[in-house]
């Protein structure tokens, strides 16, 4: 009963919903870890803090298979004008191979505590490229059976529309902070995952968003106080690469 006021008097004081901010791990949790960024060991060790989410990129090789990478390039190898033959022999520093989506998807599938954050990267080939990785990024999360746990992100307005296209159950996040709560709202995408400085810019965002019912998620926050700004602006999400920090501050 005692437990019941507290909750009532505080949404009375917060004047407002409450939202438990979720921590998604930006590329996997790798910093504190010692793996690399994007790779299968970050995603699971991103599932074994709890994360809500464990976001990672994908660009389509020159063969039109997904490959998850930050860059365009490894090693000196350009991702969207090389083979899967030649891209399967790369190795990260950890030892393991350079992942496919297709591995990826499966290495986070069998679990259902950490969505997986996937971000459609802008090819530097067209337009037609960028929406070619697209459809196989949604073939390939139907045909390994984790679309319930998979959101889409992009900086590609027109990648965001052809997820919803392709896909319109997926929960997608436009990246690129030039589109109003009332813009996304009007295109049928699902929220915003905008820099933290495009939220510090135009504050109004992030209540206007909850207003319409879009999610709300901010990249990439490592800082302490940035992180406790957006949590007080009652954000959904936070993309950051320190999500132990993160967790620890929304448990004190
Ligand atoms: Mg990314």
């Amino acid at each position: 009963m005692k437990a019941a006021w507290i909750i009532l008097l505080s949404i009375f004081m917060s004047g407002s919903q409450i939202i438990n901010t979720k921590v998604i791990a930006h590329r996997g949790a790798w910093k504190n870890t010692n793996v690399p960024e994007n790779s299968i060991a970050a995603l699971q060790h991103a599932i074994a803090l709890k994360c809500y989410g464990s976001e990672f990129d994908v660009h389509l090789s020159a063969d039109s298979v997904p490959f998850v990478l930050h860059d365009h390039s490894i090693q000196g190898i350009y991702i969207e004008k090389t083979n899967t033959a030649e891209l399967s022999n790369i190795k990260l520093s950890n030892g393991e191979a350079l992942p496919t989506l297709e591995s990826y998807l499966l290495a986070g599938k069998n679990q259902n505590q950490t969505r997986l954050i996937l971000e459609i990267k802008t090819s530097q080939l067209g337009k037609a490229r960028s929406l070619a990785l697209t459809k196989k990024c949604v073939e390939l999360v139907n045909k390994v059976g984790v679309a319930s746990i998979t959101d889409y992100i992009a900086f590609d307005f027109d990648v965001c529309l052809e997820v919803k296209k392709l896909a319109p159950k997926a929960h997608v996040q436009y990246l690129n902070g030039d589109k109003t709560p009332e813009q996304l709202g009007a295109a049928g995408l699902d929220g915003f995952d905008y820099h933290f400085s495009v939220l510090q810019k135009n504050e109004s965002w992030l209540a206007d968003a909850h207003q319409r019912k879009l999610s709300t998620n901010a990249w990439t926050v490592n800082d302490e106080t940035m992180m406790q700004w957006l949590i007080d602006r009652n954000v959904e999400m936070i993309t950051t690469n320190e999500p132990e920090k993160l967790i620890r501050l929304l448990n004190k």
